[in-house]
Parts: structure tokens; C-alpha cells; sequence
């Protein structure tokens, strides 16, 4: 039996053939690639302006630089997300404000952002979990009401769509990654797309040394930029895959359905969390990065580790998807403590991502399924 991974790229032939065309074509750093991919990703996002990075990280970090956000301001943002978004409000010299995330969709709570807003809040950092949308409607009437920016971590949601419009092709900033584990890859990167070519123009530089260029031919910097920018060789696998991407979201969608056909009926009984299919009905376009449950390790006589280790075993790959952020030992050395974002921290303790990939087949989810159920039944606490 092969090794099911838990996530991981589909990369075939062609795609590594125009890769080998750009190594070959004399040119390797950003350059018609870059340019090419952009127009493509600004295509699908209602010809909105689109700049690509090496990493969603790093697209962050600019979107902060770019908004202004530093030293004395805060931002909202949830404590069930990945590290790098509370690094890079961090880095950018402003304060983490941590909300509590929703149990079942694990979106931002809204109503505990509305109450986080203060004089200084200068932005809110919603993640689509899984690639579901956060409510839009609520977050961005929010936002115009206190005048913030919404800097949307869009890194898994490629591909996601609210009431028909895909996540970056309307709204402030938002960034996406093209990490390996994504819906779609250039081995390692990441892209913004704004609202305004203006801010889009000064991300350029930003994600470029800050560097500008003088009617005389040499340059100028007027902000200590980073070195941010995408290579062609990433940027032309990036074009191939993105005209994949649907194809793709349509295969996680089929897969997260048969996923859902197999565990709905006994969730209940094994006391296992399932995903939220979709909390707008109709209106969420979902990307299917993960899918993510929660197991009922209260009532089981195994720990988590013990689970994951017992699945490797059977060739399954199992992942962890997210550590409750505010307990990280960064966060805790600001004075963060267990108790203060419940959902967030049961969610760190009890989640498990199961492999969910365009590669694989019902056969592979019912095998994850059996495997998984059969763990559970065969490690359940005797009632007393
Ligand atoms: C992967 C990920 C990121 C970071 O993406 P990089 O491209 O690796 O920087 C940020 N946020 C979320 C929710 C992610 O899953």
C-alpha cells in the first residue's frame, strides 16, 4: 500500500517541461513570467491589481508596510490561524489583538472582533479557514464602519468564492500561497491583490529592496524594502498550475463530499467534530484545502500523537491545523495564558487534517475513514 499524504502538489509532465523552458530561456529572476502570471491571477480576480512574492508571508508583511501598520497601532485577528500571521503584525512593530474563532467553521468570531476595536486599531487579519470564507458581508461592513483595513489571509483560498465572487476579486488586500500544500503551487510563494494600483505600484518597490529609479538612470531608496520578489521559474509553474486550479477545487469538493458520506452517519456516535460543509448555503465557494475534524480524545484512551502515530503506521499521513496561536511561547511572553480563546485551544488540542489532495480516489478517503473509525472504537474509554 503506498503512502497517502495528508497534502501535496500534482505537478505532470508539462509543467515540468515549462519549467525546464524557463531555466533554459536565459532568463530566472522575476522577469515575463511574473509579469505573465500576475495578469493571469489579476484576470481571475476581476482585473483587480496583483503583485506575486516568494511567500504569503512575505505578502503580509508588505500589505502591513503598505497600510502603514507599525509601532503603537493593533490589529485583530484570530488565535486559530497559522504563526506567520501574528510574526508578521509582530514584526511590523504593531500589537496582536487575538479574538476566539468560530467551533465548526473556525472563522474569526465577528462579534468579538467588533468588541476588540479600539482608538488604535488600525486593521483586522481574517484567515479563511480551509479555504471557507469568512463571512464577508459582516466583516467588511465592520471594517467601512470603523474605517480599518482588512488585510484577508486568503493563503488557502484560492479558489474559494463568496456569493459568486472569487476571495481577492473584491474587498482590501488579500494574500494567497502557493506553498506546496496549497490548491495550487510555485514551490514556494505567495501573491496580493488590492483594491489600488497605486498600493499595488508601491508594493512593487516594497517587495524589491525599496528601491525606485531616477530619471537619470540610477536608483534610489526611500524605505528599507526586504528582497520579496518571485522568480520566473516559480512564476511559469505557477501559470501552468493555475489553469489546473478549478479542475482541481472540483476533484477536493468531490473528495470532501465522499468524505462527509462515510463519517456524517457515525460522527455523532463516535463523537467526532466534523467540518462545516458551507455556513452560507449556496453562497460559499469553499477551496477544500483541508479537511479538518475533531477527535474525542476525552473520551478515548489515546493521545493525539498516539493517533497520528497509529494512522502513519497504516500509511496515512495526518496533519495538525493550527496550534492555538496565542499560546506560542512568543505570545505567552506578552502575558497570553490557556483559558482566554476557548474554541481556539480545544480546536489546537483535538484537530486532526486528513489527507485531501486532486491526486486521490474514494478509495483512498474510505480507506482514511476505516482506518480512523476503527482507531477510534478500538480506543474508547469504558462508560463507568
Ligand atoms: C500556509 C499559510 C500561510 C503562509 O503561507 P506561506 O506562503 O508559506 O508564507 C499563512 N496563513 C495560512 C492560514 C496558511 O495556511
Amino acid at each position: 500500500m503506498n503512502y497517502l499524504k495528508f497534502a501535496g502538489p500534482v505537478i505532470d509532465d508539462a509543467m515540468a517541461e515549462v519549467v525546464k523552458q524557463t531555466l533554459l530561456s536565459g532568463w530566472l529572476t522575476s522577469g515575463p513570467q511574473v509579469a505573465a502570471f500576475e495578469q493571469a491571477l489579476s484576470a481571475r480576480h476581476g482585473g483587480r491589481p496583483t503583485r506575486v512574492f516568494t511567500s504569503a508571508t512575505a505578502a503580509m508583511e508588505v500589505a502591513f508596510e503598505l497600510c502603514g501598520i507599525g509601532e503603537g497601532d493593533e490589529v485583530i485577528t484570530s488565535a486559530m490561524t497559522f504563526f506567520s500571521v501574528g510574526n508578521m503584525i509582530e514584526r511590523v512593530g504593531a500589537k496582536t489583538v487575538f479574538v476566539d474563532c468560530d467551533l465548526t467553521s473556525r472563522n474569526i468570531n465577528l462579534d468579538q472582533v467588533e468588541r476588540a476595536i479600539t482608538a488604535r486599531t488600525k486593521a483586522i487579519v481574517p484567515t479563511h479557514f480551509s479555504g471557507l470564507p469568512c463571512n464577508m458581508d459582516r466583516l467588511y461592513a465592520i471594517a467601512q464602519k470603523h474605517k480599518l483595513r482588512v488585510i484577508e489571509d486568503a493563503a488557502l483560498a484560492i479558489g474559494s468564492s463568496w456569493k459568486g465572487s472569487p476571495i481577492g476579486g473584491f474587498g482590501d488586500i488579500a494574500t494567497f500561497s502557493f506553498h506546496p500544500n496549497k490548491n495550487m503551487t510555485t514551490i514556494e510563494g505567495g501573491a496580493a491583490i488590492f483594491a489600488d494600483e497605486v498600493e499595488a505600484r508601491r508594493a512593487e518597490v516594497l517587495r524589491f529592496h525599496g528601491i525606485t529609479k531616477l530619471a537619470d538612470g540610477t536608483r534610489d531608496v526611500d524605505y528599507p524594502g526586504g528582497k520579496f520578489n518571485m522568480s520566473d521559474v516559480s512564476a511559469c509553474l505557477g501559470l501552468a498550475q493555475l489553469k489546473q486550479l478549478d479542475q482541481w477545487c472540483a476533484a477536493r469538493q468531490k473528495l470532501a463530499t465522499q468524505y462527509f458520506a462515510k463519517l456524517s452517519f457515525v460522527a455523532d456516535r463516535l463523537g467526532l467534530s466534523m467540518p462545516a460543509p458551507a455556513y452560507a448555503g449556496e453562497e460559499t465557494g469553499h477551496s477544500w484545502n483541508m479537511f479538518c475534524v475533531l477527535l474525542p480524545l476525552a473520551q478515548m484512551t489515546i493521545s493525539r500523537k498516539q493517533f497520528i502515530d497509529a494512522m502513519h503506521a497504516q500509511q496515512i499521513g495526518i496533519g495538525v491545523s493550527y496550534e492555538a496561536m496565542h499560546l506560542s511561547t512568543l505570545f505567552r511572553s506578552k502575558g497570553h495564558r490557556e483559558g482566554e480563546h476557548p474554541h481556539a485551544e480545544r480546536i489546537a488540542r483535538e484537530t486532526v487534517t486528513l489527507p485531501l489532495h486532486p491526486s486521490m480516489t474514494f478509495a483512498d478517503v474510505d480507506r482514511v475513514c476505516s482506518a480512523m473509525i476503527d482507531l477510534i472504537r478500538s480506543h474508547q474509554r469504558q462508560a463507568a
